[in-house]
């Protein structure tokens, strides 16, 4: 796998019909041409990820997402307006220029638009969008440096494109705007709270279920470490811990010897936390000496809602 800062080689790869992983503001993404059924089947491949769990499709802009849907509703374009390019993907009624395998069968696509220069670049060369969910196995810790990339794939991937660290470090919010009241399938980057200064109300949460089909892609295990992550309380942390063990913290924790104690954020900011948290993950994955790693719960406010449910997708049971 090819790994490099060459704009030119990611657009010549995606041309071909070949994968290459792009930067983006939330984390990295493995992209193909999401108007092409091959090079779109080889992204489920590489992740090995169930064809069931849609892709999100990348614009450069609003008006090229417009040959690709119905329509973009009022709502869209207010939401678009404030949050894109940034990471916000917003659920539309698709038309058939997007292949069914990029939505798994239904008839709603999910379009965003990426806010890192790099990606923007890419897609300023292309006369196609492209389809690229976070690239990562499916149902590991999402990739937020080439690092993480490139341990994760092989030959699949032609080029890595470097763009440095994520800035957020967690996926987009996901808003389904094919009907209003809009709801969120995904929590993320953009919180409820920042959504009701646009919307004038605060958008509720779909209630999802692996086994509808109608709301693919939430499934129960995700985003998971190789290792068992448990979420306890704060005082079961200065209980003693088995050997080897690691701690994630966020804000100022007591802490006991003989633990390795990894702080997501030592003044309790969420989104330096967010942007921590999946690198962190990666990191006590690694490291040897780690056996389990113990967290507690964020606050559940805000970007701590987005981090708690990424905790409850994450973790073993004790
Ligand atoms: P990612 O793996 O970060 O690219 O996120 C893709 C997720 O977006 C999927 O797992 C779904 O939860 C969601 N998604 C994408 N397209 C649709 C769609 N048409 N309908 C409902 N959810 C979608
Ligand atoms: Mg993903």
């Amino acid at each position: 796998m090819n790994q490099g800062t060459n704009i030119d080689l990611a657009v010549e790869e995606l041309r071909k019909g070949n994968l290459v992983a792009l930067p983006t503001e939330t984390v990295y993404g493995l992209a193909a041409n999401a108007t092409d059924e091959q090079s779109v089947t080889k992204i489920f491949a590489a992740k090995r990820r169930p064809f069931f769990d849609p892709l999100i499709v990348h614009f450069k802009d609003v008006e090229s997402i417009l040959p690709f849907v119905e329509s973009i509703p009022e709502v869209a374009y207010s939401l678009f307006a404030k949050f894109s390019p940034g990471p916000l993907t917003l659920l539309l009624q698709k038309n058939d220029r997007i292949p069914g395998i990029v939505t798994s069968g239904l008839s709603s696509v999910a379009v965003r638009i990426p806010n890192h220069p790099d990606f923007q670049r890419v897609l300023h060369h292309l006369d196609f969008p492209l389809a690229a969910p976070s690239a990562n196995v499916f149902g590991y810790i999402s990739p937020t440096e080439p690092a993480h990339v490139v341990k994760q794939f092989g030959d699949e991937v032609a080029y890595v494109l470097d763009g440095g660290r994520c800035e957020f470090g967690l996926e987009s919010t996901i808003v389904d705007c094919t009907l209003e009241p809009v709801r969120i399938l995904r929590k993320g980057a953009i919180t409820a709270e920042m959504l009701a200064e646009v919307l004038d109300y605060t958008p509720e949460e779909a209630k999802v279920s692996s086994s509808q089909p109608t709301a693919p892609g939430n499934i129960d295990v995700h985003y998971a470490p190789k290792k068992p992550l448990y979420v306890v309380d704060a005082k079961d942390l200065i209980e003693p811990l088995p050997a080897n063990s690691a701690v994630m913290t966020f804000g100022k924790t007591p802490k006991v010897p003989g633990v390795f104690y990894a702080d997501l954020s030592p003044s309790a900011e969420l989104f330096e936390a967010a942007a921590a948290f999946f690198r962190t993950l990666h990191q006590l994955d690694e490291m040897p000496s780690v056996r389990q790693i113990y967290t507690t719960w964020f606050p559940e406010q805000g970007l701590g809602k987005a981090l708690n449910d990424k905790l409850r997708r994450a973790k073993s049971s004790i």
